[in-house]
């Protein structure tokens, strides 16, 4: 049994109050609450341990070192990848996703080619593939999403033609909270020889996450989401793609040989990973993945699923409310919502009032709004760290912001 209140507690920006009220933080899927674990390591790295990595032969870096790779492993090992070797360290999912369409784009698309996304999908997964089409010739075409939120799989199947050569797609929908069927889709392209990208920002963490079962060649994922710090994510690189790809960025450590004329590179990650790396940053997601397995991941997932079932039954309950996304089933722990008595940035700014942050906006994705013809909309995202109480407390303040705003 999981004692969840002591869970909790090991969160200390949660204790706090915001405007005088006790904080209510339902915005975890635009960045996660730290754990004591992840703080402490990285305050452990810079009171002890920092260095650069891969130079030093002092004791120093190759305690930086062993840490940086050690925290590699383990988020190897969280995804399911075969080696440590398949996880690139990135910025971010963004930076994971632009660094497959800037090197992959560059070298495998050409003109007629066609890479296929979805139109559930963050403006991470939708413009860096825009670039890679405009630079390459090739062609972007979308899978549509039906009015429950799900994708259109009849379309998808007549879209995934010869001339596709990449589909990528989220596993969580951000705004939608709708869950792809990612081992279909990837099976799917597979099938006519299209490689698979899968946008894993909201799943990873959330769900128990396995990329060989999932059969996908890339999987993009932020530290921040998953208890971790900024700056740091990861691309999972299924190992043919590690070979052939070329380098993106020139620097210090991706290279074997320099001279002045030219330049033979590194293979595995390192290729991938010029100049110095977030270190701190890399060492605290690995400390984030060893919190997460502390309480276990199909158990944060059942909990997650139960706190979400609960809210969007409560959430039903509200007058001139319209929740974006599957209504019924397993999703995502979020729920995006317009009510009909508020503009979603003035419903944000009153419950921040009353110590409640939520999320207005398009939460990147207008072709989604534009889609589900929504200015934009409040979101509420939970983590294993919220309880049903907030939620109830959450349903006060926006039963009141009605009142508030009719
Ligand atoms: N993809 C999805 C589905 C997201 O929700 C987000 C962030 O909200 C991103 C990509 C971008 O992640 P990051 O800003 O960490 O690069």
């Amino acid at each position: 049994m999981i004692d969840w209140p002591q869970v909790r507690a090991q969160f200390p920006i949660l204790q706090q109050q915001v405007n005088g009220k006790p904080l209510i933080y339902f915005d975890s899927a635009a960045t996660s609450q730290k754990p004591l674990a992840v703080i402490e390591a990285m305050d452990h790295y810079y009171r002890w341990d920092n260095a650069n990595v891969h130079r030093g032969l002092h004791e120093l870096s190759s305690r930086a070192t062993d840490a940086f790779e050690a925290a590699r492993a383990k988020i190897a090992r969280f995804v399911g990848a075969g080696t440590a070797d398949e996880i690139i360290y990135t910025r971010g999912t963004t930076e994971a996703i632009n660094l497959v369409a800037g090197i992959w784009g560059a070298h495998f698309l050409k003109p007629g080619d066609v890479v296929l996304i979805t139109e559930m999908e963050h403006h991470s997964n939708i413009v860096p593939w825009q670039l890679a089409a405009q630079r390459s010739g090739a062609t972007l075409k979308f899978v549509p999403v039906l009015d429950d939120g799900t994708l259109d799989l009849v379309a998808a199947d007549e879209l995934l033609t010869a001339e596709v050569k990449l589909f990528a797609f989220n596993h969580i929908s951000n705004s939608l909270g709708t869950i792809n069927p990612v081992v279909d889709l990837c099976r799917k392209a597979r099938s006519i020889g299209a490689v698979t990208l899968v946008d894993g920002a909201q799943a990873v963490g959330h769900v128990p996450v396995n990329v060989q079962d999932i059969g996908c060649d890339f999987y993009a994922f932020s530290g921040h989401k998953m208890c971790g710090p900024t700056g740091i994510g990861a691309l999972y690189c299924r190992t043919q793609w590690l070979e052939k790809m070329p380098p993106w960025q020139g620097g210090g450590e991706m290279i074997l040989h320099v001279s002045m004329e030219r330049s033979t590179y590194k293979s595995g990650p390192a290729r991938f990973e010029p100049g110095t790396p977030p270190i701190a940053g890399a060492i605290g997601m690995g400390a984030a993945v060893d919190y997460l397995e502390s309480i276990g991941i199909e158990n944060i997932a059942a909990y997650d699923d139960e706190l979400t079932q609960y809210a969007m039954g409560r959430l039903q309950e509200l007058e001139g409310i319209r929740i974006l996304g599957p209504l019924t089933g397993k999703r995502g722990s979020l729920a995006a919502f317009t009510l009909a008595a508020a503009h979603p940035h003035d419903l944000v700014t009153l419950t921040n009032e009353q110590g409640l942050a939520l999320r207005g906006g398009h939460h990147c994705t207008q072709p989604l709004m534009r889609r589900f013809k929504a200015p934009g909309t409040a979101r509420a995202s939970f983590y294993f760290y919220n309880t049903r109480a907030e939620i109830d407390a959450m349903m006060d303040i926006l039963n009141d912001a009605i009142r508030f705003f009719s």
